[in-house]
């Protein structure tokens, strides 16, 4: 294992870049060469359409994803830049009670772990509507968030979440850190798969980080991504994907450790890893860590030949799910979407699917409804449309939701609908 990467400090991501594409890796700066699977054009997955919009252009961008020969880290080039993204997002954390629950679970958690109290201060990097820290809130906890989207953060102010509209980065670190505010809790929940400059962001966690603190980060782990076939979590929006050896060098390279990692079932298979100062020896780095970069180098993850095979699966995915669509109009039978998630868009573009085989999406999330998705222009509706169309097929989209879904859609066997999850291949669910 290299652990003696140096970071090219004139290799860090070219935002500047007049065609908008940066130069190599965007943590190590080595050329990038080697594809690890190319989903051709793509929208922006959560740029949702209006009425008034579908006779307009499409922006399309390519999603050609590729792997660093050097670090291993998965990564899209920059197309779009990340305030064409995140400005106005569409996602709202708060409309998914899984996730509600998760967030609240990790708070208490946290609490009862590291003994935070009203004497503490957490912050969390993308907070997004305050999902989680209104937890930290109703236990007198001091928090802030950082959510650069005006209108989620707008969401969580309302929601009494202090909250500041920013990105996150050094510079915003040693503003804070200026105000003699260090943290005693950084986290960032599937975030750092969304920052184009990494090094930047975890440099930001480095400085505003108490001497004896802790960064917990989400994000999607790149082995269930590979081994359960998960393509549809590519998209714009994600620029990285990490596994837990390419994630522990990229802290190193900023003077942090990670000292844990827990594997968690969220967005299909996540880690949460546990960071502190290097110069922290209060917390060893722990067995569950050692044990999971045994298993990454083991599985290959360190051998780019493990990386060249996603690309075959991935187009035996899109033409089992086309052959199931296709017998299934063949058949004469109604189709329509469960959800309008980001993961849905990749799924729908690549595939071709429009609504030649889904009639419509529904979506619990009003800010989606009577929209459109992007690219494929399928109607997004209030879930009320499918007990009133009864369609013969739902497809879910969000897959990793299915559970919470298929609770909720369980009368659709009163008409003898079926469910159907298109990841890690077509299933029709019992
Ligand atoms: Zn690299």
């Amino acid at each position: 294992m290299a652990t003696d990467l140096v970071v090219d400090p004139s290799a860090t991501v070219g935002q500047e870049s007049k065609t908008g594409r940066s130069s190599g890796c965007r943590f190590c700066g080595t050329a990038l060469r080697h594809t690890f699977v190319d989903l051709g054009m793509s929208p922006l997955c959560e740029s949702y359409v209006s009425s008034e919009q579908l006779n307009q252009m499409e922006a399309f961008y390519p999603l050609h994803v590729y792997v660093c020969e050097r670090c291993f880290l998965v990564q899209l080039q920059e197309y779009v830049s990340p305030e064409a993204i995140f400005t106005d997002y569409a996602y709202f954390s708060s409309y998914s009670d899984s996730w509600l629950r998760h967030a609240s679970k990790y708070v208490d958690e946290m609490v009862r772990r590291f003994g935070y109290n009203d004497r503490s201060y957490v912050v969390e990097l993308a907070s997004n509507d305050g999902y989680l820290l209104q937890y930290f809130v109703k236990k007198g906890i001091p928090c802030l968030g950082i959510e650069p989207a005006i209108n989620v953060a707008q969401a969580a102010v309302e929601k009494g979440v202090p909250t500041l509209t920013k990105f996150f980065g050094e510079q915003t670190a040693r503003e804070l850190a200026a105000e003699g505010k260090l943290a005693d809790l950084i986290l960032a929940n599937n975030a750092l798969a969304q920052v184009p400059d990494v090094n930047d962001f975890v440099k930001g966690m480095k400085i505003l980080l108490a001497p004896e603190g802790v960064v917990t980060v989400e994000f999607p782990h790149l082995i269930p991504l590979m081994e359960e076939n998960q393509f549809d979590t590519i998209y714009h929006e994600h620029f990285s994907y990490f596994s837990f050896i390419t994630a522990e060098k990229i802290f190193a390279a900023q003077g942090l450790v990670l000292f844990d990692v827990e594997e968690l079932p969220t967005h299909g298979g996540s880690l949460r890893i546990f960071a502190r100062h290097a110069e922290d020896d209060s917390k060893p780095v722990n067995s569950r860590a050692h044990e999971l970069k045994q298993r990454e180098i083991a599985g290959g993850l360190t051998r780019l030949e493990t990386y060249a095979h996603f690309a075959d699966r991935v187009k035996e995915t899109k033409r089992k799910l086309l052959e199931f669509l296709i017998r299934a109009k063949r058949e004469g039978k109604s189709v329509a979407g469960y959800g309008a998630p980001g993961k849905g868009n990749t799924l729908l573009n690549y595939c071709g699917i429009r609504s030649d085989f889904l009639d419509y999406t529904v979506d619990r999330n009003p800010y989606k409804q009577g929209k459109f998705l992007p690219g494929t222009h399928i109607p997004i509706l209030h879930p009320d449309k499918i007990r009133e169309t009864k369609p013969d097929y739902i497809l879910i989209l969000p897959w990793n939701l299915k559970k919470e879904i298929g609770q909720q859609l369980s009368y659709v066997a009163e008409w003898g609908g079926k469910l159907v999850v298109p990841i890690p291949e077509v299933e029709i669910l019992a």
